[in-house]
């Protein structure tokens, strides 16, 4: 029996693979911060075994309250990806499983893989009206890219959205992924009457390294992103600097920050009501963004999301709220589960890509409303 990690966004250190039964290993941190949660790994010669997976350090995780009511994802193909069950004893996440091929799969959640990635930038490419554009590189080194849909021109909104700062939150890339490929449908009326009137800017990874080497929250500076919007650095934070210049370029009418959460078992958005700059205009859109977005997607809901933040200049760290302050636009965080949602349980997928999927094709509709 044998557990790796070695390719894309793999992650896991292994302890003792002895018995099957109390198959013992532990959660990697981050490549360059001490924060864990993401797992990813390939077990091997487990066919038909019953074993039981403890990730003993799982206490350690960013969010151990992200273990309560979760279930792993595994897959054979690494095409799909299903439910097993898991359980959280206080210390070690213990995910049960009998395989059923030679090889299996298990994540924290349903990877988007770098090649995907790049499979996305090369269909962007050949979609007209559609523009690719590399904005600089990465802490890593790596290719950090904008994908402008919508021909400019005087008075169109400029709609940006970007996703993946925390990489560990691939279903903000399949979001991003729904999101272009209803834009690029040329008989999908919604998507001809938002390019009418915007241009939407789209950042579908802000965090390749990150996704890259496995990591939860970081790049491979060890920065979260989302914490570096006041003051990024070319040196720490290149992807914000970058994306932060170019948001100053175009102007932002209306922004849309993707992540998951690992908590709440829900669909939510958080958005700027909390900042001294925040005006009536501001929550009237956002009022009329939120209903409509729940029309267009059942998966949505506003009964539950994160506390009211009380002000703070920290709070101006965060894309949304920074950007929110700058703009004086429209600017909201979306989060979605990492478990499932709890009004519309799948037991077979939970929370998944194609579902992430659908709500970035959703999201359309509120956008155009708000245009
Ligand atoms: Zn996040």
């Amino acid at each position: 029996m044998h557990v790796s990690s070695c390719f894309d966004s793999g992650a896991v250190q292994v302890v003792d693979l002895s018995d099957p039964a109390r198959l013992r290993l532990r959660l990697r941190p981050d490549s360059a911060a001490d924060i864990r949660q993401w797992f990813h790994f390939r077990l091997q010669g487990a066919r038909g075994v019953a074993c039981r997976l403890r990730l003993e350090d799982a206490d350690l995780a960013a969010f151990p309250d992200g273990w309560q009511g979760y279930r792993a994802v595994a897959s054979y193909d690494r095409r799909a990806w299903f439910r097993v069950p898991a359980h959280f004893d206080g210390q070690a996440l213990v995910i049960e499983h009998t395989p059923e091929a030679d090889s299996v799969y298990y994540a924290y959640f349903e990877p988007y893989s770098g090649e995907r990635h790049l499979d996305l930038l090369g269909r962007a490419c050949l979609h007209a009206r559609t523009r690719v554009e590399r904005l600089g590189a990465t802490a890593g080194g790596r290719d950090l890219d904008l994908v402008t849909v919508g021909e400019p021109a005087s008075g169109k909104r400029k709609v940006w959205v970007i996703a993946r700062q925390h990489p560990g939150e691939s279903m903000a890339e399949w979001f991003a992924e729904g999101l272009l490929e209803r834009l690029w449908d040329e008989t999908d009326p919604v998507a001809r009457a938002v390019l009418d009137k915007a241009v939407l800017f789209v950042v579908p990874n802000m965090n390749p390294d990150g996704a890259a080497l496995g990591n939860l929250r970081t790049n491979a500076a060890g920065r979260n992103l989302n914490r570096e919007w006041l003051s990024p650095s070319l040196a720490a934070s290149p992807e914000v600097w970058h994306v932060r210049r170019a948001m100053e370029a175009t102007g932002v009418d209306l922004f849309l920050d993707i992540h998951g959460d690992e908590g709440l078992p829900y669909v939510f958005t958080d958005g700027c009501d909390m900042l001294p700059s925040f005006t009536p205009a501001q929550a009237k859109r956002e009022a009329a963004f939120l209903a409509r977005f729940l029309e267009a997607s059942p998966d949505f809901q506003t009964r539950c999301g994160y506390a009211r933040d009380r002000f703070t200049d920290e709070l101006l760290t965060l894309a949304s709220k920074w950007v929110g302050h700058t703009f004086g636009c429209l600017s909201l965080t979306l989060e979605m589960p990492f478990k499932d949602n709890a009004d519309r349980p799948d037991p077979v997928v939970g929370w998944n890509g194609l579902r992430s999927k659908a709500l970035g094709a959703a999201v359309l509709e509120p956008i155009l409303q708000d245009l």
